[in-house]
């Protein structure tokens, strides 16, 4: 085994920035912890990854990621226990996608040792940016984008990996309206749907205007072929409870494999909640919605670790869901995060511990 020093070249901040952030009132992604990581590919390798302050950085405007979108992106928590430990959820799970991410966007696979050494240094300069208590947690975003000059519509042969770090309070945490698309599409079949590109977000940003405009926060996405089959919900992995039991479609091309919505799956069977993972039709949910027996849909992300729906809209009729007692979407997330925040058994190994000395 490696030491950080010799995996890494840090240079830390002369002055923390942590004064300056109101920690009652964070608005997400405004503030970003004092230091980054920042590793080039170039002549066929990555090289060296930096630890840095904080900051602007330049590039031409030719940059091959502001003209083809070449960028792929991760999103994962630390959290912080009682007695200030800190913990990652399923890292390697982030890990092991973004590197399915870049291989679909033909963006170099990055090593493994790096991204653990980067991700153990960040946290260990950055931890008092963690912050304990429900909700509180450190947004963690790596991504990768194409970093070479030129315009010509090839591959890039230089990227930048990097690590950015935002404060967190739980957010998302009012009930959403949504409404059920039967005309835009979030992905298709042999598509990158599957993958965290940039590009995904940026082409359901208009429609999801359209959606907000007529009152509902988000748009549950069907497939691109026939409009028939629930996908996701905005950038989230849907579930619908039909009486006691959890339905979630299978992932595939177009539906993104969520560790969330996966540990939900886990978390559900582990409690004795029966969980099919097939596809379900907005003819099923309607019909569900109609003889009362759909009685929860939820989203799941590691943003917002659970999105209740207390409603949906589909061909202009708008349905509301009951309002129930100890509903499973909260039952669930309390269970997931009491696992994250180190108050309850792990019997799936989930927590990773990072060393902060
Ligand atoms: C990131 C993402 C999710 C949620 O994945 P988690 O690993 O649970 O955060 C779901 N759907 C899409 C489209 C996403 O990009």
């Amino acid at each position: 085994m490696h030491s950080t020093s010799d995996i890494l070249d840090i240079r830390q901040v002369e002055k923390s920035k942590i004064d300056q952030v109101d920690f009652d009132n964070l608005a997400f992604g405004k503030n970003y912890a004092d230091h980054m990581m920042v590793c080039d590919y170039k002549d066929g390798a990555w090289q060296k990854p930096k630890i840095l302050p904080y900051g602007p950085m330049e590039f031409e405007p030719s940059a091959k990621v502001f003209h083809y979108g070449q960028a792929v992106f991760e999103g994962m928590k630390a959290f912080k226990d009682e007695n200030n430990k800190v913990w990652l959820f399923r890292p390697e799970e982030n890990f092991n996608r973004i590197n399915i991410s870049s291989k679909r966007m033909a963006i170099p696979e990055f090593p493994k040792d790096y991204f653990f050494a980067a991700l153990e240094t960040l946290l260990k300069l950055d931890e008092k940016w963690v912050h304990p208590g429900d909700g509180n947690s450190l947004y963690i975003r790596p991504f990768v984008i194409a970093s070479e000059n030129g315009v010509s519509a090839s591959p890039s042969n230089e990227y930048k990996f990097m690590i950015i770090c935002c404060p967190a309070k739980a957010y998302y945490n009012s009930p959403v309206k949504v409404l059920v698309a039967d005309h835009y599409s979030r992905s298709a079949d042999g598509g990158v749907g599957f993958a965290k590109a940039a590009g995904n977000y940026g082409a359901q940003f208009y429609p999801t205007n359209l959606a907000n405009e007529k009152g509902y926060q988000q748009i549950i996405w069907t497939d691109s072929n026939s409009h028939k089959y629930l996908e996701e919900a905005g950038t989230m992995n849907l579930f619908f409870r039909i009486n006691d039991k959890l339905i979630t479609a299978p992932t595939s091309d177009r539906i993104l494999d969520g560790v969330t919505r996966k540990s939900i799956i886990d978390l559900a069977r582990h409690q004795g909640v029966e969980v099919e993972v097939r596809k379900i039709t907005v003819e099923e949910l309607v019909s569900a919605a109609v003889d009362g027996s759909l009685k929860e849909i939820f989203g799941t992300g590691t943003a917002a670790t659970i999105a209740f729906i207390e409603g949906f809209e589909y061909a202009d009729k708008y349905h509301d869901l009951p309002q129930i007692e100890n509903p499973y979407s909260l039952r669930f997330k309390k269970g997931l995060q009491d696992i994250q925040y180190n108050r309850a058994e792990d019997p799936f190994g989930w927590r990773y511990e990072v060393k902060l000395d």
